[in-house]
């Protein structure tokens, strides 16, 4: 297919890489125009703006944040304004249940097509083209999607005719890994200060009842502090905690455990813990019971 990137941070890049393997004719763009250079030289065209990435028949955006998937698709001169009729706009980033609805409404009347499809699966994952993608919107549109889909992720869960749905359901599974971290740091914060070695006692742990890739990433994680460089990094797990809980209230679904994480993200941040991985959430038992939960690389 003929498909437009836009978007190539740890993510994007190795998505829009995938697609380009898998033999789709690329055109890339990002805001800092140097992170296109490597899909450049692979074979991708470069998009010198927002409106040439969106002249094939899809464009797949992979954005930070709201603020982001806002300017980029609502902004001047942007995807709502370039992308012809009847073409379609896969959004992958994870962003609010509020804006992918507005995002619906806005694509309909300007006669394209919208597909939310965030994924699960880090930046390896990412390479690997072994992402999982929670998929929704009209059945028409999302049988279009499924070459590219099948290039980037190892499988795809179709949900609801609705794009929202797969927002909201991307948002409660972030909200469960963060709820992971947080319990996986306070329970190697014990055992540490008892004097038990953290790893052997992950090894325990996911060789018994928590045999799961959750447990087994962010425990080898935290329990080695390895918490640099990001793969997906601190602000962007308080992005999504917070997205978690405005969706809640909008539904009038009370979150206590997202209420506390917030909380947590929010002491990680004041800390120094911007350019860190979201998991050094679980390194702030470690420091409050007096065991290191500092280091940095
Ligand atoms: P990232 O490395 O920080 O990349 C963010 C991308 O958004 C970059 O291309 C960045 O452009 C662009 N961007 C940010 N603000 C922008 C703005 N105002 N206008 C235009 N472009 C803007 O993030 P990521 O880890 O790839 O994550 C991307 C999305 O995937 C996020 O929604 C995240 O929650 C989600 N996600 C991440 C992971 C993970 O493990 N990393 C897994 C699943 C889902 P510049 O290069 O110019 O900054």
């Amino acid at each position: 297919m003929k498909i437009g990137f836009i978007g190539l941070g740890r993510m994007g890049e190795a998505m829009a890489a995938n697609l380009l393997k898998a033999g789709h004719e690329v055109s890339v763009y990002n805001r800092s125009p140097a992170k296109a250079d490597a899909l450049v030289a692979a074979g991708a065209a470069r998009a010198a703006s927002i409106a040439e990435a969106c002249q094939g028949e899809a464009v797949l955006t992979m954005l930070a944040d709201d603020k982001a998937v806002e300017h980029v698709v609502l902004g001047d001169g942007a995807v709502l304004e370039s992308l012809p009729m009847g073409a379609l706009h896969i959004s992958h980033s994870t962003i609010s249940v509020a804006l992918s609805e507005r995002l619906a409404k806005a694509h309909a009347k300007a006669g394209q097509d919208y597909v939310a499809a965030p994924v699960f699966g880090r930046p390896e994952a990412a390479a690997a083209a072994k992402l999982f993608v929670v998929a929704a919107g009209a059945p028409e549109a999302l049988a279009r999607c499924v070459p590219l889909f099948e290039a980037m992720g190892q499988r795809t869960f179709v949900l609801s005719e609705q794009p929202e749905a797969a927002n909201v359901v991307k948002l409660s599974g972030n909200l469960l890994i963060a709820s992971v971290i947080e319990a996986l740091g306070e329970a190697m914060a014990l055992v540490g200060k008892a004097g038990i070695d953290k790893s052997e006692y992950l090894e325990l742990l996911t060789s018994t009842l928590f045999g799961a890739p959750v447990y087994r990433t962010y425990g080898a994680l935290i329990a080695e502090e390895r918490f640099s460089p990001a793969g997906f990094a601190a602000p962007l797990g308080l992005k999504d905690v917070s997205l978690a809980l405005a969706a809640g209230e909008a539904l009038r679904v009370p979150l206590p455990l997202a209420s506390l994480l917030r909380d947590r993200f929010l002491s990680l941040l004041a800390q120094g813990g911007e350019d860190l991985d979201w998991s050094a959430v679980g390194g702030l038992a470690l420091r409050d019971s007096g065991q290191s939960g500092g280091k940095r690389a």
